[in-house]
């Protein structure tokens, strides 16, 4: 089923976000996480794809598994470093396979990239993928703006490129603080975006994971997030008690503000999004 389809129903979506394995790791562990995911019955799931050409194969044959165990699929892929030649096959293979959703993404550039690539953005590669057809086509999106670009207003204003490609909803970058997303979408809907927006949220259950995330993506943490790490970063069973706790939470009031489409950001655990959904479970109507 197409995700604009999904997003359209009255109903709370909650979905899942996993990455397949790196090149030469074992396919089985991932599987076997897409299988206990899949059984939570998620809205829909997506796969990431390498930026670089990593692990590209792997994208699909982890969303032909979801698709195996009757869930939608959601199939991320980049442009930064790739040619319209490479993305038609891509397009080709995802098409054959029964994906029927697509995340069009730019990817990260890295040094030796530069003067690779025959996308600038991710607004190009949608506007190939709407004319090749027959997908529904997301985007990425940024509440604390995108890092390459120094205003939120431009950083929103360069998104509407990608909806007038074609592009259906959004997913958010992870974001720890719910009013940061609010004032968002207020600044979303001003710039006359109007397509879903799905909030994504990402439970941390590791303190040294936010060390990295913060340097990746710059993301604001809460004094009240940042007390529970202090307090319970060094202890693993404490942190993930934690760090469910506090992602339930942030979901709770998200939906209670009105935000139907919530994308977890389950990292492949199976056992951490189990937990968030027994929690939510008769809340949004998930048991
Ligand atoms: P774009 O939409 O092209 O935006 C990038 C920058 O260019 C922004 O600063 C924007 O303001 C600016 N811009 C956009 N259009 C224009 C224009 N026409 N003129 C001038 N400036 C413009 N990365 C991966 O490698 N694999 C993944 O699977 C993956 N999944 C992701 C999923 C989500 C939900 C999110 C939020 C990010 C994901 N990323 C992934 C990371 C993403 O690839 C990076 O954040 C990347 O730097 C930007 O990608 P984009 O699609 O948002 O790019």
């Amino acid at each position: 089923m197409k995700i604009s389809e999904i997003l359209r129903r009255k109903r709370v979506s909650l979905s899942f976000e996993v990455f397949p394995p790196k090149k030469d790791a074992p396919f089985a562990p991932v599987a076997e996480a897409v299988r206990r995911l899949c059984a939570a019955k998620p809205a829909f799931m997506s796969v990431t794809y390498g930026a670089g050409g990593g692990a590209n194969v792997n994208t699909l044959a982890v969303a032909e598994e979801v698709l195996a165990h009757g869930v939608d699929a959601l199939a991320h892929l980049t442009c930064v470093a790739s040619s319209r030649e490479k993305i038609a096959g891509e397009l080709a293979r995802f098409h054959n396979a029964g994906i029927e959703n697509i995340l069009a993404l730019r990817g990260d550039r890295t040094d030796e990239m530069k003067e690779s690539g025959e996308y600038g953005h991710a607004s190009d590669l949608a506007t190939d993928i709407a004319s090749h057809g027959g997908f529904c086509i997301g985007g990425a999106c940024y509440p604390e703006c995108h890092p390459d670009c120094a205003h939120l207003a431009d950083d929103i204003a360069n998104l509407k490129y990608k909806v007038d490609a074609g592009v259906e909803f959004l997913v958010t970058q992870m974001f720890f603080d719910n009013n940061i997303f609010y004032r968002y979408l207020a600044k979303v809907r001003e710039a006359g975006i109007g397509i879903p927006v799905v909030a994504g949220v990402m439970p941390v259950t590791n303190g040294r994971q936010i060390a990295r995330i913060v340097k990746l993506s710059g993301t604001y943490l809460p004094s009240r997030f940042k007390a529970i790490i202090d307090r319970f970063g060094d202890d693993p069973a404490q942190m993930a008690a934690a760090g469910i706790a506090y992602a339930t939470e942030q979901i709770i009031d998200l939906v209670a503000n009105g935000v139907n489409a919530i994308h977890l950001y389950t990292m492949n655990k199976p056992a951490i999004a189990e937990a968030i959904v027994r929690n939510l479970g008769s809340i949004i109507g998930m048991d």
